[in-house]
């Protein structure tokens, strides 16, 4: 039996809201869609009359919708904003070049302006080359890094106010749980802020942070919005796609739980020693660090070098590992122990036992105490061990420094790879 739409306009609804759980008709749900949209955007004042703005766009369902709704709002409330496109191509075969036409797609139906940059032609490498170089485990520390940079100098070639992201409210609250999950508490203003931004850089707002991605999906099939609905080739984020598994749990059993997040990490109070690092300008590129060389530029100088596992690790030490590798140029005994390593890299797969006498866990200096048991590889490590420690780096996975690991990219530097494939929603009723 048919259900009035619950707004009372005398349609039959034929979807129930994912954040409300209201049964409305298609129009209703557009309207409460967008003028939550543009609510979000009055009250956090993101725009002003006249700004150019850019629209980072992916080809993913976020950003197409982001795009659609930023154009029919621009229009209907007269913002008088100038609206422009701006894609980062990575690089990755059979998925960025792929989602790349869907922009290009979006580019003509929504009659604005396209900018494509290209890791390529900004630093030399693309991320299958990167990934072919460093494998799948840090990829994307380097892609997060470089992604965050190269927006920054896409709003800045095109003279933009500001960057409009497609982060929802899902992302965000993920992020939160994120860093509340790994003690990092110092980050939780910053990644619920919906802009953010300090002085000399371009701002990044979030016009989409109080979306429910379910909505997002819904209101893009009912548009009938063509997007890129696969995830990237390269995509591991073991820990986001944890968090995203327990949200989605809890979301099913109450789904005001995204807000509820959200909510909690913007009221959650910093204590004043936790600080997060003070932004200034990369000595070398010129763009926004948080150090004096940036992390584009110290993980750039990794993969040049040749051994970009360099780059890992906590950007406070590389720059002396820069300076110290550049001093001993050439013919150093850390250019010797790349080739050593380049060459050692290809049999760190072999099994093998531990060359060791020591019976014991003590550590021999070959194994990092794991004599006696299978080494896999433990010879190449022990050595690249040595060269961290003798470049001051310590061979960290994750390094907490106050609070922030340094490996982690920032929130808005994080891609999910995700898809928001219509198959796993519920849409109808
Ligand atoms: Fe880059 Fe995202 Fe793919 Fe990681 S999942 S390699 S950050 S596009
Ligand atoms: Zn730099």
């Amino acid at each position: 039996m048919p259900v009035a739409c619950r707004a009372g306009c005398g349609k039959n609804a034929v979807l129930k809201r994912p954040k409300t759980g209201d049964v409305l008709c298609k129009e209703c749900f557009y309207w409460a869609f967008e003028t939550e949209i543009h609510y979000t955007i009055t009250k956090g004042e993101l725009f002003n009359r006249g700004d150019a703005v850019a629209i980072a766009a992916s080809g993913g369902k976020d950003s197409t919708v982001l795009a659609h709704v930023m154009k029919t709002l621009n229009q209907q409330y007269d913002y008088g904003l100038n609206l422009m496109l701006l894609s980062i191509d990575e690089g990755i075969t059979g998925y960025r070049d792929d989602s790349l036409e869907t922009v290009k797609q979006n580019r003509d139906d929504y009659e604005m302006s396209l900018k494509i940059l290209s890791y390529k032609d900004l630093y030399g490498w693309t991320m299958d080359e990167i990934v072919a170089q460093i494998g799948r485990k840090n990829n994307c520390t380097f892609c997060g890094v470089f992604r965050r940079q190269a927006l920054d100098r896409g709003a800045a070639m095109l003279g933009v106010k500001c960057i409009a992201t497609g982060h929802n409210a899902d992302d965000i609250a993920e992020t939160v749980l994120m860093n509340v999950l790994r003690g990092d508490i110092a980050r939780l203003k910053r990644c619920t802020a919906i802009s953010t931004g300090s002085e000399g850089t371009i701002p990044r707002v979030k016009p989409l942070k109080y979306t429910y991605e379910k909505e997002i999906v819904m209101y893009a099939h009912y548009k009938k919005l063509v997007y890129f609905s696969t995830e990237c080739v390269f995509a591991p984020n073991a820990y986001r796609g944890h968090a995203r598994a327990l949200l989605k749990d809890m979301e099913k059993i109450r789904p005001t739980c995204i807000m509820d997040i959200i909510y909690s990490g913007e009221t959650m109070a910093v204590k004043e020693e936790v600080s997060l690092p003070s932004q200034r300008i990369c000595v070398r590129c010129k763009f926004v660090s948080s150090q004096e060389v940036c992390k584009a530029c110290v993980l750039l100088e990794g993969l040049n070098k040749g051994l970009p596992r360099l780059g890992i690790g906590k950007s406070s030490k590389a720059k002396k590992m820069l300076e110290e590798y550049n001093a001993k140029q050439p013919g150093s005994e850390l250019d010797k122990a790349i080739i050593d390593l380049n060459d050692e890299s290809v049999n760190t797969k072999s099994k093998g036992r531990c060359k060791s006498k020591v019976k014991n866990k003590e550590n021999c200096g070959n194994c990092s105490g794991k004599c006696a048991k299978e080494t896999n590889g433990m010879e190449s490590n022990s050595k690249i061990n040595s060269l961290l420690e003798q470049y001051g780096l310590e061979n960290t996975q994750n390094v907490l420094v106050n609070g922030h690991d340094e490996q982690i990219p920032d929130e808005d530097d994080g891609c999910s790879g995700s898809c928001g494939k219509l198959g796993s929603m519920q849409i109808g009723f």
